[in-house]
């Protein structure tokens, strides 16, 4: 996933997978001349983005690297509450969603500010289960293939995910053994999101037929692999020049309806 001289940018989110990334990374990447930084996004959601940013920072402090705390309001003008609580109905997108498509483009200007070669985003081996699965649940096998990076040479810098064979479980127990800090308070948006009903299903299944993330995790990858569309950014949004799949990207779609 690395090269020996790469800048890699860690998104930390103040949860225990970010964190565990962080530690092991930050760690391995001592023995090459690459660079790690952090970065925390303060989505301005009251009693959540605060809290949220100090994890962070101590969990970079812990890892010794340095961090860039950068707000949804600086990049976008607005906080995330305010930005869903006029789009959310005129787009049908969830708050869930909206940050995620938002987070997405503020992880992208980072990387191009540090001049980054490989974002590490923090996927374990569930995370990335119901990616695929909510790709294939809204017919979107863009996002599917976008999972693996590996086969998606076109899109700079790459997002690697380290933890992506990884289950859940066994993240939760590096983060308690190694007492990493973590965010304790749930985002107020979550309960009402897709992700988590799949991510209900997914552990019912995986408990009653263990081993099951992992047969789904391959039958994905092998899947992603054989689809013949791949992600293309040939044009670029009319707006702001981000790489987009139709005229105006969704960030600039969002924006503009604020
Ligand atoms: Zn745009």
């Amino acid at each position: 996933m690395f090269d020996p001289t790469d800048r890699i940018l860690i998104p930390i989110s103040g949860g225990k997978d970010s964190a565990v990334l962080a530690y092991f990374l930050s760690r391995i990447e001592r023995r090459f001349p690459s660079q790690v930084f952090g970065v925390v996004f303060d989505e301005g959601i009251p009693g959540l983005s605060n809290y949220k940013v100090d994890v962070a920072k101590k969990v970079a402090s812990i890892c010794n690297i340095s961090i860039k705390c950068v707000s949804y309001a600086e990049l976008f003008g607005e906080t995330l509450p305010t930005i869903a609580s006029r789009v959310s109905e005129k787009l049908n997108l969830s708050a869930c969603s909206i940050c995620s498509i938002l987070r997405r483009r503020a992880i992208d200007i980072i990387a191009k500010e540090l001049s980054i070669d490989k974002i590490a985003i923090a996927h374990n081996l569930n995370d990335v289960v119901e990616t695929a699965l909510l790709a294939f649940l809204r017919g979107d096998e863009f996002n599917l293939v976008r999972l693996f990076s590996d086969i998606c040479e076109e899109i700079r810098p790459r997002r690697v995910r380290p933890l992506m064979l990884i289950p859940e479980q066994e993240t939760a127990l590096a983060h308690h053994i190694l007492n990493l800090p973590r965010l304790l308070v749930e985002c107020p948006f979550s309960s009402r999101s897709m992700r988590r009903r799949v991510k209900r299903f997914l552990y019912i299944i995986d408990t009653e037929h263990p081993g099951s993330l992992y047969s789904i995790f391959w039958s994905i990858y092998r899947t992603a692999k054989q689809i013949s569309i791949r992600p293309s950014y040939k044009t670029t949004c009319k707006n702001c020049g981000f790489p987009s799949r139709k005229p105006l990207c969704q960030v600039c779609e969002i924006l503009t309806l604020v």
